[in-house]
């Protein structure tokens, strides 16, 4: 694989991971910056501080590739928000080119670059988040988001064909029961093959007063998978 460089910043990376593909041994890296802020974010010093912490050389990554390659099954793409980093295409068309299907993880705020790596056969599997309900997604992000962005990657991923998982972080004063089933009828709608929940875990968050809400009862989320499972296949993660 010749040399990866420029336009991407990789900064951190988990070299084997069996959580975040489901039935693949998994290199995981993390890409630094996002254009949200979602309070409950999980990887604050990628979105906040990406630009205080060093670059992992792209050199030592395709090092490590190359020597696992018989025994690690693909390569997670996370972030921060990878689509925001302009080298993203190279990045994946090097990986792609040593023989690694990619899953790529996103906001879903960019749906041109969606479009472009699935035309260009760059992703094999994207997981893309669906905040909340399209009238509360400043709330859950921090951020003015144009929903019809999200709207545009979410019918883009469905038409496609692509193996697509669609998932919610279910956060107390941020995803009520209410938004899941919104969403789960609006995922439904456009013939989603499947809706995962992810439990919200306080530490390490991006607003510290979000780190004092108290993670809804598993009871609670079981109750909302059953509900979501008579719109489309919903499971908790
Ligand atoms: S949780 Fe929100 S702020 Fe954090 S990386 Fe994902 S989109 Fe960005």
């Amino acid at each position: 694989m010749a040399s990866l460089n420029g336009g991407f910043h990789i900064k951190d990376m988990t070299p084997i991971s069996m959580l975040d593909w489901e039935g693949k041994l998994a290199t995981v890296l993390f890409l630094g910056g996002c254009n949200l802020r979602c309070p409950f974010c999980q990887n604050p010093e990628l979105v906040l501080q990406a630009g205080d912490i060093p670059d992992i050389p792209p050199e030592d990554v395709e090092k490590y590739l190359k020597e696992k390659h018989s025994w690690i099954d693909g390569c997670v793409i996370t972030g921060g928000e990878p689509t925001i980093n302009h080298g993203l295409e190279f990045l994946l068309s090097r990986i792609k080119n040593s023989g690694y299907p990619i899953k790529l993880d996103t906001n879903g705020t960019r749906p041109r670059v969606l479009r472009q790596l699935i035309e260009k056969e760059l992703v094999d599997y994207i997981a893309m988040d669906v905040k909340t309900s399209f009238d509360n997604y400043k709330l859950a992000t921090g951020s003015r988001v144009n929903t019809e962005t999200v709207k545009e990657s979410a019918e883009l991923l469905v038409k496609s064909g692509i193996e697509t998982e669609f998932r919610t972080t279910v956060v107390p004063g941020y995803t009520k029961g209410e938004d899941i089933l919104w969403i789960a009828r609006y995922l439904a709608r456009l013939n989603a093959s499947r809706y995962t929940l992810q439990q919200f875990r306080p530490d390490r968050v991006l607003d510290p007063t979000v780190g004092r809400i108290k993670p809804y009862p598993r009871g609670f989320l079981l109750s909302l998978v059953e509900e979501c499972n008579d719109f489309l296949p919903t499971k908790i993660r």
